[in-house]
Protein backbone atom coordinates (compact mmCIF):
# COMPACT_ATOMS: atom_id res chain seq x y z
CA UNK A 1 0.00 0.00 0.00
CA UNK A 2 0.85 3.34 -0.89
CA UNK A 3 1.73 5.61 1.93
CA UNK A 4 0.24 9.28 1.65
CA UNK A 5 3.53 11.66 2.09
CA UNK A 6 4.36 15.08 -0.10
CA UNK A 7 5.36 13.16 -3.04
CA UNK A 8 1.36 11.75 -2.88
CA UNK A 9 -0.72 15.02 -2.73
CA UNK A 10 -4.19 15.07 -2.30
CA UNK A 11 -5.87 13.98 -6.10
CA UNK A 12 -8.71 15.44 -7.79
CA UNK A 13 -11.04 13.29 -10.03
CA UNK A 14 -13.58 15.20 -12.43
CA UNK A 15 -16.36 13.44 -13.28
CA UNK A 16 -18.55 10.69 -11.60
CA UNK A 17 -19.02 8.57 -14.79
CA UNK A 18 -18.13 5.27 -15.61
CA UNK A 19 -14.45 7.00 -15.87
CA UNK A 20 -14.14 8.55 -13.06
CA UNK A 21 -15.76 6.11 -10.56
CA UNK A 22 -12.98 3.76 -11.81
CA UNK A 23 -11.02 6.17 -11.17
CA UNK A 24 -11.83 6.62 -7.58
CA UNK A 25 -12.31 2.96 -6.97
CA UNK A 26 -8.63 2.56 -7.88
CA UNK A 27 -7.41 5.58 -6.04
CA UNK A 28 -8.54 4.16 -3.11
CA UNK A 29 -7.77 0.74 -3.32
CA UNK A 30 -3.84 2.18 -3.15
CA UNK A 31 -4.86 4.32 -0.55
CA UNK A 32 -4.10 7.65 -1.88
CA UNK A 33 -6.50 10.50 -0.73
CA UNK A 34 -8.70 11.83 -3.62
CA UNK A 35 -12.11 14.52 -4.54
CA UNK A 36 -14.43 13.38 -6.93
CA UNK A 37 -16.12 16.19 -8.60
CA UNK A 38 -18.90 16.36 -10.63
CA UNK A 39 -21.21 18.93 -12.52
CA UNK A 40 -24.13 16.73 -11.76
CA UNK A 41 -25.75 15.91 -8.13
CA UNK A 42 -25.45 12.31 -9.08
CA UNK A 43 -22.95 9.52 -10.26
CA UNK A 44 -23.49 7.36 -13.19
CA UNK A 45 -22.48 10.46 -16.18
CA UNK A 46 -24.54 9.69 -19.39
CA UNK A 47 -26.72 6.46 -17.52
CA UNK A 48 -28.22 8.75 -15.12
CA UNK A 49 -30.53 9.68 -17.62
CA UNK A 50 -32.25 13.45 -17.44
CA UNK A 51 -34.17 15.84 -19.60
CA UNK A 52 -32.57 18.67 -19.12
CA UNK A 53 -31.41 20.48 -21.74
CA UNK A 54 -27.62 20.66 -22.35
CA UNK A 55 -26.79 17.51 -20.49
CA UNK A 56 -25.91 14.42 -22.25
CA UNK A 57 -27.71 11.21 -21.11
CA UNK A 58 -29.20 7.77 -22.06
CA UNK A 59 -32.62 8.37 -23.83
CA UNK A 60 -35.98 7.08 -22.26
CA UNK A 61 -35.77 3.45 -24.03
CA UNK A 62 -31.66 2.47 -23.84
CA UNK A 63 -30.54 -0.46 -23.05
CA UNK A 64 -26.82 -1.23 -23.09
CA UNK A 65 -25.43 -2.83 -26.24
CA UNK A 66 -22.68 -4.44 -24.67
CA UNK A 67 -22.62 -7.36 -22.59
CA UNK A 68 -23.05 -6.50 -18.82
CA UNK A 69 -20.26 -9.01 -18.36
CA UNK A 70 -17.81 -6.71 -19.88
CA UNK A 71 -19.45 -3.43 -18.31
CA UNK A 72 -18.60 -4.26 -14.54
CA UNK A 73 -16.03 -3.83 -12.31
CA UNK A 74 -14.65 -6.92 -11.28
CA UNK A 75 -15.03 -7.03 -7.43
CA UNK A 76 -18.39 -5.81 -7.90
CA UNK A 77 -20.76 -7.66 -10.58
CA UNK A 78 -24.18 -6.53 -11.41
CA UNK A 79 -26.97 -8.09 -9.81
CA UNK A 80 -27.50 -11.63 -10.74
CA UNK A 81 -30.67 -10.98 -12.14
CA UNK A 82 -29.87 -8.29 -14.93
CA UNK A 83 -30.47 -9.14 -18.17
CA UNK A 84 -27.51 -9.57 -20.72
CA UNK A 85 -28.04 -6.22 -22.16
CA UNK A 86 -29.23 -4.00 -19.24
CA UNK A 87 -31.22 -1.19 -19.05
CA UNK A 88 -30.17 2.25 -18.70
CA UNK A 89 -32.09 2.42 -15.24
CA UNK A 90 -30.56 -0.71 -14.21
CA UNK A 91 -26.94 0.45 -15.41
CA UNK A 92 -27.56 3.48 -13.19
CA UNK A 93 -28.95 2.16 -10.39
CA UNK A 94 -25.44 -0.33 -10.38
CA UNK A 95 -23.22 2.64 -10.20
CA UNK A 96 -25.21 4.11 -7.47
CA UNK A 97 -24.73 1.11 -5.55
CA UNK A 98 -21.46 0.95 -6.52
CA UNK A 99 -20.72 4.69 -5.24
CA UNK A 100 -22.63 4.24 -2.02
CA UNK A 101 -21.19 0.63 -1.47
CA UNK A 102 -17.83 1.17 -2.39
CA UNK A 103 -16.71 4.81 -2.01
CA UNK A 104 -18.76 6.55 0.36
CA UNK A 105 -16.00 6.26 3.45
CA UNK A 106 -13.88 6.79 1.05
CA UNK A 107 -11.43 10.19 0.96
CA UNK A 108 -12.99 12.40 3.62
CA UNK A 109 -14.57 14.66 3.88
CA UNK A 110 -16.62 13.23 0.98
CA UNK A 111 -15.95 11.45 -2.05
CA UNK A 112 -18.64 13.63 -4.47
CA UNK A 113 -19.06 16.91 -4.16
CA UNK A 114 -20.55 18.98 -6.51
CA UNK A 115 -18.97 21.97 -8.32
CA UNK A 116 -19.14 25.26 -7.47
CA UNK A 117 -20.35 27.22 -9.73
C1 LIG B 1 -26.45 7.01 -25.70
C2 LIG B 1 -25.20 6.31 -25.30
C3 LIG B 1 -25.18 4.92 -25.16
C4 LIG B 1 -24.03 4.25 -24.78
N1 LIG B 1 -24.07 2.88 -24.66
C5 LIG B 1 -22.92 2.22 -24.31
C6 LIG B 1 -22.92 0.79 -24.15
O1 LIG B 1 -23.94 0.14 -24.34
N2 LIG B 1 -21.76 0.20 -23.81
C7 LIG B 1 -20.61 0.91 -23.61
O2 LIG B 1 -19.59 0.30 -23.30
N3 LIG B 1 -20.61 2.24 -23.73
C8 LIG B 1 -21.71 2.91 -24.08
N4 LIG B 1 -21.69 4.27 -24.21
C9 LIG B 1 -20.43 4.98 -23.99
C10 LIG B 1 -20.41 5.64 -22.63
O3 LIG B 1 -20.20 6.99 -22.86
C11 LIG B 1 -19.32 5.01 -21.78
O4 LIG B 1 -19.57 3.62 -21.62
C12 LIG B 1 -19.20 5.59 -20.37
O5 LIG B 1 -20.47 5.74 -19.74
C13 LIG B 1 -18.47 6.89 -20.39
O6 LIG B 1 -18.16 7.20 -19.07
P1 LIG B 1 -17.37 8.51 -18.75
O7 LIG B 1 -17.21 8.54 -17.27
O8 LIG B 1 -16.14 8.57 -19.58
O9 LIG B 1 -18.27 9.71 -19.28
P2 LIG B 1 -19.72 10.19 -18.82
O10 LIG B 1 -20.62 9.05 -18.57
O11 LIG B 1 -20.11 11.19 -19.86
O12 LIG B 1 -19.46 10.93 -17.45
C14 LIG B 1 -18.75 12.13 -17.38
C15 LIG B 1 -19.15 12.84 -16.11
O13 LIG B 1 -18.30 13.98 -15.96
C16 LIG B 1 -19.08 15.09 -15.58
N5 LIG B 1 -18.36 16.27 -16.04
C17 LIG B 1 -18.11 16.64 -17.31
N6 LIG B 1 -17.41 17.78 -17.34
C18 LIG B 1 -17.21 18.13 -16.04
C19 LIG B 1 -16.55 19.21 -15.41
N7 LIG B 1 -15.94 20.19 -16.12
N8 LIG B 1 -16.53 19.27 -14.06
C20 LIG B 1 -17.14 18.31 -13.33
N9 LIG B 1 -17.78 17.27 -13.88
C21 LIG B 1 -17.82 17.18 -15.22
C22 LIG B 1 -20.42 14.87 -16.21
O14 LIG B 1 -21.44 15.54 -15.50
C23 LIG B 1 -20.58 13.35 -16.12
O15 LIG B 1 -21.23 12.94 -14.93
C24 LIG B 1 -22.83 4.97 -24.56
C25 LIG B 1 -22.85 6.38 -24.69
C26 LIG B 1 -24.01 7.03 -25.04
C27 LIG B 1 -23.99 8.55 -25.16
Amino acid sequence: MLVQTRLHPRICVIGAGAAGLAAAKELKRAGLPFDCYDLRDRVGGIWAYTEQPGVTSAWRTLNMNSPRGTYEFRDFPMPADYPDYPQHTQVYAYFDAGGRALWAKAAPPAWLRRQPG
